[in-house]
């Protein structure tokens, strides 16, 4: 036995290090995203023994007690987190930079192991299924979109190879890629820049936006991103995705409050936990943080709608 599991070790060893150098050569190539994409980032946790495939359908979130730490020595971003979050719900989170918002995001995708405690999505832990099956269930939308040197069509289709081009057009009309789309020398067939240099940040989120919509996934996440539109489309955007996303689980981390009155369920994160949890309407009417927020964001600092961490708490 520890012959076997030595010789596992050097082989995943031996597998790791020829991951990393393909990442490298990636990099140095200007196609870190298409190898990472090749090779199914991240390298870094494997699928546990026994695990299987997660049903399809199941759109729930749990996390059970979970604390996180990224350094086992620092301390931790996410601390005694309880959070049931029921198939189909849309959630909006807010709260001040490095309250741990990103990582409660990190963790329903499994990019890291809690060290306490234990996330469930469709109700099965997270360790216990596949990671593909969980990759399936998920669509991400980063505050950062990753483009691939391909035209608009392909950087959308990747979300779900097997979509007619009608359904990705229905995708971006709702990404409201339309309009700048059509602006584009050869349209939808219009090859983005390395990196998708060619795009404004904005442009970008909508492309990202385009994929959640494509990939229609049980669970929609959304990572600040929205940030970079204007309020108008941002607010604009959120009712697609109320209006679009019925029976999908949503959980958006929001960069204005205003985008997110209209969701079910409302969590005010500080410090690696949730301070504040309640409908949007509810919270308004109690003297907490997110009215607050609310107040600062809206009325006190015109209607400019400024970015969250302006308002920060403390
Ligand atoms: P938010 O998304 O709410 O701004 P994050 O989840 O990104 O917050 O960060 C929570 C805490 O974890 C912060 O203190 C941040 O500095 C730390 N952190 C985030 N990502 C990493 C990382 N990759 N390595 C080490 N620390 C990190
Ligand atoms: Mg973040």
């Amino acid at each position: 036995v520890v012959i076997v599991s030595a010789l596992t070790f050097r082989i995943l060893h031996g597998v790791r290090d020829l991951v990393l150098s393909l990442v490298d050569i990636g990099q140095q190539f200007g196609f870190i995203e298409e190898t990472l994409s090749l090779i199914g980032s991240p390298p870094l946790l494997t699928d546990g023994l026994g695990s299987c495939r997660l049903q399809r359908g199941g759109g729930s979130i749990e996390f059970r007690d979970v604390s996180f730490g990224y350094r086992a020595a620092g301390e931790d971003a996410i601390r005694n987190l309880k959070l049931c979050i029921p198939s189909g719900q849309k959630v909006g989170i807010v709260g001040p930079s490095g309250a741990g918002k990103s990582t409660l995001i990190s963790l329903i995708q499994r990019l890291y192991d809690a060290q306490e405690g234990e996330v469930l999505v469709g109700g099965r832990s997270v360790r216990s299924v596949t990671q593909d099956s969980l990759r399936d269930a998920l669509a991400v939308v980063p505050q950062e979109v990753s483009l691939f040197h391909r035209s608009v069509m392909e950087n959308i289709r990747i979300a779900r190879p097997s979509a007619t081009d009608e359904e990705i057009f229905a995708a971006a009309r709702a990404a409201l890629c339309d309009g700048f789309v059509q602006g584009l020398p050869y349209g939808y067939h219009t090859v983005v820049g390395e990196r998708g240099a060619k795009l404004s940040g904005g442009q970008r989120q909508r492309i990202g936006l385009a994929r959640a919509f494509l990939k229609m996934a049980p669970i929609v996440i959304f990572d600040e991103a929205t940030s970079a539109l204007d309020s108008e489309s941002e607010i604009l955007l959120q009712k697609a995705v109320v209006d679009l996303m019925g029976g999908h689980t949503v959980i958006a981390v929001a960069h204005r409050i205003s985008s997110i009155l209209a969701f079910d369920r409302v969590l005010v994160m500080q410090n690696g936990t949730v301070v504040e949890d309640g409908r949007p309407a509810d919270l308004l009417q109690q003297a907490g943080h997110f009215r607050r927020i609310w107040r600062l964001q809206s009325g006190a600092l015109g209607n400019g709608a400024p970015a969250f961490q302006e308002s920060r708490p403390e």
